[in-house]
């Protein structure tokens, strides 16, 4: 297969649909009874509901939206953190276009900008070097946010920068690990989760082997997917088989994209300019042990969090989230978006309470945009 409408074929959903149905038969997967599946990305739980394959399945599958959106999970304490470094003066603050509107609890950073703060959107860390070269009176920080996908890019403008002896570039860190909040979840005992959808872009680059804990472990099948509808479909289907056969492996469905081994060159970046830090906090899931990453010492000078005293560097504050919000139990996968009381009320995508409705991988906005508007009675 070359082309993305391959991995569109109704024929070939057709057959997968037919072939997940009668495995969810003999594992006696009911409505009542489901199997809950957590599709642990963000950019899975848009094509599941992109192209309506939650309402295409067995109804025995039921599929649980896990914390795989690093600007959804990102507390807000950090927001705040972000707006108080780019409101000094002389700063410009860059991020992408997705923090943009996340909200702090005051504001966000677009508002910050309205305010007069010069915050620029940028479509790659490269882009913040090259206006810290071309500003060099100037502070320029990054905003580094991201899973395993990002951290490299982040780790190569850092590493370039040190080339280049550019004293003027900095980054606020916020870079965090896929396998250590998955760890969480299934250490916690209220959680039901019986297989898991692995991310795809994330293990281009690390791999399948920091997996294999689930199922050595814990006993959870995990089968790492593309984003296609049929990658999806076959991705349940491999869940399916191995709780059917009784066995729990990682398996690779996106094998075209994702290598064994991960991609060298982008984990030697990484591990030359990071380290682990000893926990980090997750918007609804609180701090967990050796999930997020830091600038090494080596790099301190590129390191926002040192440069402006700020954050971990120095004692971090504890922020509450937005009344009544339910992005933490959304997160974590214990509601759905359209169960949060403030879904198409006091939230929606012009009139967000939470990251998950405004980010391009958020559970709340996937079901905005894909119907779930419609499932809202108006508000009194
Ligand atoms: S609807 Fe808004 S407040 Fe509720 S969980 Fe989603 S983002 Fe959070």
């Amino acid at each position: 297969m070359k082309f993305a409408s391959e991995f569109r074929d109704p024929k070939a959903a057709k057959v997968l649909l037919a072939e997940i149905a009668k495995v969810a038969d003999r594992i006696g997967a009911t409505k009542d009874k489901p199997v809950h599946i957590m599709e642990v990305c963000g950019g899975h739980t848009h094509s599941i509901f992109r192209y309506g394959l939650d309402k295409l399945v067995h109804e025995g599958i039921e599929f649980i939206h896990g914390p795989g959106c690093p600007v959804c999970v990102l507390p807000r304490a950090r927001v705040d953190e972000c707006i108080e470094i780019a409101e000094r003066p002389g700063v410009i603050f860059t991020t992408f276009g997705d923090a943009m509107r996340v909200p702090g609890t005051k504001k966000s950073l677009l508002q910050a900008k309205a305010d007069g703060a010069d915050i620029r959107m940028v479509y790659s860390p490269l882009d913040a070097l090259e206006l810290a070269r071309r500003n060099p009176e100037r502070e320029v920080v990054f905003f580094g946010l991201g899973f395993e996908t990002t951290t490299p890019s982040t780790a190569l403008a850092i590493q370039q920068a040190a080339r280049e002896g550019l004293g003027n570039f900095s980054v606020f860190c916020n870079h965090i690990k896929v396998p250590e909040p998955i760890k969480a979840l299934l250490d916690d005992p209220h959680m039901c989760l019986d297989g898991f959808i692995g991310p795809g872009h994330v293990s281009m680059v690390i791999g399948i082997h920091p997996y294999d804990f689930i199922a050595q472990d814990y006993g959870k099948p995990l089968a790492v997917a593309g984003f296609e509808p049929l990658d999806l479909l076959q991705s349940v289907l491999m869940v399916l088989r191995q709780i059917a056969e009784g066995r729990a492996e990682v398996e690779n469905q996106y094998a075209r994209v994702v290598p064994e081994h991960g991609n060298p060159v982008s984990l030697a970046a990484i591990d030359d300019v990071y380290e682990t830090r000893p926990s980090f906090e997750w918007r609804g899931l609180g701090e967990i042990d050796k999930s997020g990453l830091r600038i090494r010492a080596q790099y301190e000078a590129y390191d926002a969090e040192e440069k402006f005293g700020i954050g971990y560097a120095t004692g971090r504050r504890e922020v509450e989230e937005a009344e009544g919000c339910a992005c933490g139990q959304v997160m974590t996968g214990r509601t759905k978006p359209v169960d949060c009381p403030q879904f198409g009320r006091g939230c929606t995508p012009e009139m967000p309470l939470g990251a998950l409705m405004v980010s391009s991988e958020g559970a709340c906005a996937a079901y905005w945009q894909y119907g779930g508007a419609r499932a809202v009675e108006p508000a009194e």
